[in-house]
């Protein structure tokens, strides 16, 4: 029987989903043995919200995660748009997002407490294989296998490293030692609460809702749950009584007095948001360069921040780290399908693997790397016309929001010849591998 030994560094969306993920390549000829290995003490979630668009639901369904998909867990606002835009001030409607291909309601944008979406990925997952207080400190690989090395001086030996630890991933450092780290100029106030505080406020929108100004914005949605979420997003360099943005923390007890003082000139509903959320934490946004590679040593692959260090931006992270477990699977599917059954996968294969892991999903995070990078810095709007105008322009993102990663890995056949006609059906896996 084959048996192939999967060390995954980080348990959040992307570590949990990647398990969940690998764990159907399971079969009566090869078995799968999956390690988690998670920094913290505990599994729990910041208090933060997380959206997930029609592509991440899409793959949760794939992934079996059901219990993700209710309306109980993930709030869907009642007019079935994902996002109104409204004008600081005046509060009117100045834009909205739709939906251009997504006929099922289970699909449509759901907002969620991270916490609830955690836990239900956990529920997918075999509490035994999740190693707590194992702070990966470096990784290395050659030709016998792959090795992490944990804080307390531990270490774990595989076949495949998978590193699913986040923005800062010691993973990503290992193999990628030049690779750093920016301060957007961004920084955001965040806040999750029971929706009951804001029963009591005159016209708020029943949907999820960003209110754009000249120079800050500001969120707030309903989440799953009966929780309510907002959210300001604000460069703190312009306020002389806040901290410094290099120093702040990720996840930091902020000053609710800042955050209300931010919005204290803008419309009633926006002011009432600030007067009843309770607290603050900060999150300050980094964002790094798209590597050139997510292959290391033939064995290595990134998924979720680690991979793609986009810093929160079109609250995309979620979704792209679902797509990006799917992919590694339907890679890995591909290639155990050309080989003979009950046989170990060899280093070739495993290479072979996660090169059209890469393939699939490289170019498309690339794509949103260098739109969050070339737009820091960019000029605030000067008059009311000029926010209207940038509110109506922005940059559709159906392509994030609605992309197929199953039509992109048969695409990625296809180009690679690894496909025998012209089908796109990502179900066709060709007799032979022949990367
Ligand atoms: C406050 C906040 C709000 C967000 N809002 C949205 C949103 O609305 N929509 C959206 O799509 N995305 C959002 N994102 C981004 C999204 O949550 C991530 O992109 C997504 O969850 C994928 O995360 P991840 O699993 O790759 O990383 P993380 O969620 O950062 O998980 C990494 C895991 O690895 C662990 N870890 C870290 N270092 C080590 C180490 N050295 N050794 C072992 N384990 C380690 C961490 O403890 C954590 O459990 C948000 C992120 C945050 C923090």
């Amino acid at each position: 029987m084959g048996q192939i030994d999967i060390l995954i560094a980080g348990s959040g969306i992307a570590g949990l989903a990647t398990a969940i993920a690998l764990r159907q390549l399971e079969s009566p000829d090869f078995k799968v043995n999956i390690q988690l290995y998670e920094k913290a003490t505990e599994l729990t979630e910041i208090g933060a919200s997380i959206a997930l668009s029609p592509n991440g639901l899409r793959t949760l369904e794939r992934l079996g995660v059901h219990n993700a998909l209710d309306d109980n867990v993930g709030f869907r606002g009642p007019s079935a748009v994902p996002m109104i835009y409204r004008h600081w001030k005046t509060n009117e409607v100045v834009s909205d997002d739709r939906f251009v291909n997504v006929p099922e309601h289970k699909h449509q944008t759901a907002r969620f407490h991270r916490g609830h979406l955690h836990q239900a990925l956990l529920e997918h997952v075999p509490r035994k294989d999740i190693h707590l207080n194992k702070g990966v400190r470096h990784a290395d690989a050659d030709a016998n296998g792959v090795t992490l090395y944990f804080e307390d001086g531990s270490s774990a030996k595989g076949d495949i490293l998978v590193g699913a630890d986040g923005l800062r991933s010691k993973v990503r450092v290992a193999f990628n030692p030049e690779h750093s780290l920016h301060w957007t100029g961004r920084t955001l106030f965040r806040s999750t609460f029971d929706a009951s505080l804001v029963e009591n406020i005159p016209d708020l929108p029943p949907d999820s809702t960003h209110w754009w100004g000249p120079r800050h914005t500001f969120f707030a949605s309903k989440l799953g749950k009966n929780q309510y979420t907002t959210v300001g997003q604000y460069d703190p360099t312009e306020f002389p009584q806040s901290q410094d943005p290099a120093t702040v923390k990720w996840d930091q007890d902020g000053d609710v007095s800042i955050f209300r003082d931010l919005y204290k000139d803008w419309n009633p509903v926006v002011k009432a948001l600030t007067e009843v959320t309770p607290y603050v934490r900060l999150f300050p946004n980094f964002a790094g360069q798209p590597l050139d590679s997510w292959v290391f040593h033939s064995r290595v692959t990134l998924v979720g921040d680690a991979a793609h260090t986009h810093g929160g931006a079109y609250a995309a992270g979620g979704s792209l780290a679902l797509d990006d477990a799917w992919a590694l699977y339907l890679s890995f599917r591909q290639v155990l399908a050309g080989i003979k059954p009950g046989i170990q996968l060899s280093v070739r294969n495993i290479h072979d693997a996660l090169t059209l892991y890469e393939k699939t999903r490289l170019p498309h995070t690339e794509r949103l790397m260098k739109g969050v990078l070339a737009g820091i810095g960019a000029p605030s709007p000067q008059t009311d016309d000029e926010l209207r105008q940038k509110i109506k322009s922005r940059p559709s993102g159906i392509w994030l929001t609605e992309h197929d990663v199953e039509a992109a890995f048969a695409t990625v056949l296809l180009e690679q010849g690894l496909v025998g006609n012209a089908s796109l059906e990502s179900e066709s896996i060709p007799k032979q591998s022949r990367l």
